[in-house]
């Protein structure tokens, strides 16, 4: 079993796409390429390290941009190099010790299939070496002079390289090593490796696997994403979550992360904040990640009193891994006592400002069950939320 990092070289200043910023931080479909490039690996389990090598100038732009689509800890950002070579080799610096196997894809390929990305990796796990190529289907020729044609040349042989490149970190190492000594530039990982002698086994990649270089490759991505979005369903998800706490003596009555005076609280494991625990099971639902008691266990002491709203952060952490965000939320509080209403415009603003969204996108309602079952009687407070999710 290997423990395997992915270098993501993202030096580029995209001067081909003539956009006022660099290529990785275009919008696609409303997230930056390179985060949606990140994700592909943070959601595959073979990968224990990304490390994404960035331009210095944008070094913080591209902390601060990941940070925002993906959750705490999952990325290393490093200062790139001034080619794709420099960078990699930076990226090479900062593996922690225990990985063996190394895969480097680049920045601006932010439709790799996850099955093409796990083909790579075994093939490299047994061969040593391997990339993603797909075969050349255009006549090739060359021109020496840039106007006319000196030769066709079969294109039978002939492979066009993509990535992930992977290769145990001994033999990447030491093609690095050997680049280095001999003053050798290559454009990709594999002509360092052929040339220290290695075998680089060939996995069939596809042309979906698009690198983002040019104006037009942009909306030919979207199109692309869009299409494989309608081919996995609707990206739309609803979710729904009920819970319910006793009420009892010396406890603190949170809701919606709110502290209410009133004479008992919530008895629970963490602050019992009923109607957050609802919320939180609607959300996983609807990313299918089952519920609360799974992720955050009431035997953990960890969880001990812990804030709901903290738990309400993890969980919209966990969707935005999946590259899902909440879209509006419509909360029902059942409780007898006490009144409710006054509370709703702070809780909301917690809501919100945790799930990263407009207040006015959170519904909160309170009713009373005429003094009927458990509600009724005061013996504690329910809870039922219904949230929409989209995909991006
Ligand atoms: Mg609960």
């Amino acid at each position: 079993m290997h423990t395997t990092a992915v270098i993501i070289p993202a030096g580029g200043v995209g001067l081909r796409m003539g956009a006022e910023c660099p290529k990785q931080f275009l919008a696609l479909a409303g997230v930056p390429v390179l985060a949606r490039t990140v994700r592909i690996f943070s959601q595959l389990p073979e990968i224990s390290t990304i490390i994404v090598a960035a331009p210095a100038a944008y070094l913080d732009e591209t902390r601060e941009m990941l940070g925002r689509f993906l959750p705490p800890g999952v990325v290393t950002v490093v200062v790139g190099g001034a080619t794709r070579q420099d960078s990699v080799r930076a990226g090479l610096a900062a593996l922690p010790p225990e990985v063996d196997l190394v895969a480097v894809h680049d920045g601006v390929r932010p439709l790799l299939a996850p099955e093409l990305a796990r083909a790579c990796l075994a093939a490299a796990t047994v061969a040593g070496a391997a990339l993603l190529a797909i075969p050349v289907n255009d006549t090739v020729k060359e021109s020496r002079d840039g106007a006319t044609v000196s030769a066709t040349l079969s294109r039978q042989h002939l492979w066009l390289a993509q990535t992930p490149q992977a290769a145990r970190r001994d033999l990447l190492l030491a093609a690095f090593a050997a680049a280095e000594r001999d003053g050798f530039a290559g454009t990709d990982e594999a002509s360092l490796l052929e040339r220290i002698g290695c075998e680089v086994s060939l996995v069939m990649g596809s042309e979906r696997n698009l690198k983002i270089t040019r104006p037009g490759d942009l909306p030919l991505a979207e199109a692309l994403l869009q299409e494989q979005t309608a081919a996995g369903g609707c990206p739309l998800r609803v979710g729904y979550g009920y819970d319910a706490h006793r009420l009892a003596p010396d406890r603190r009555l949170v809701l919606g992360g709110v502290d209410i005076p009133f004479e008992r609280g919530l008895l629970g494991h963490s602050d019992a904040d009923v109607l957050l625990h609802a919320l939180c099971d609607a959300m996983l639902g609807a990313a299918g990640l089952g519920d609360i008691g799974q992720h955050f266990p009431d035997q953990d002491p960890a969880f001990k009193d812990i804030s709901s709203l903290l738990l309400l952060g993890r969980v919209v952490d966990l969707l935005a891994a999946k590259g899902l965000r909440l879209v509006n939320a419509d909360v029902t509080v059942v409780a007898q006592r006490p009144k409710l209403a006054a509370h709703f415009p702070a809780m909301r603003e917690n809501i919100a400002g945790t799930c990263r969204i407009d207040p006015e996108r959170v519904n909160l309602k309170a009713t009373t069950t005429e003094k009927l079952g458990f509600t009724g009687r005061e013996e504690g407070i329910a809870a039922q939320a219904v949230v929409l999710l989209d995909h991006r």
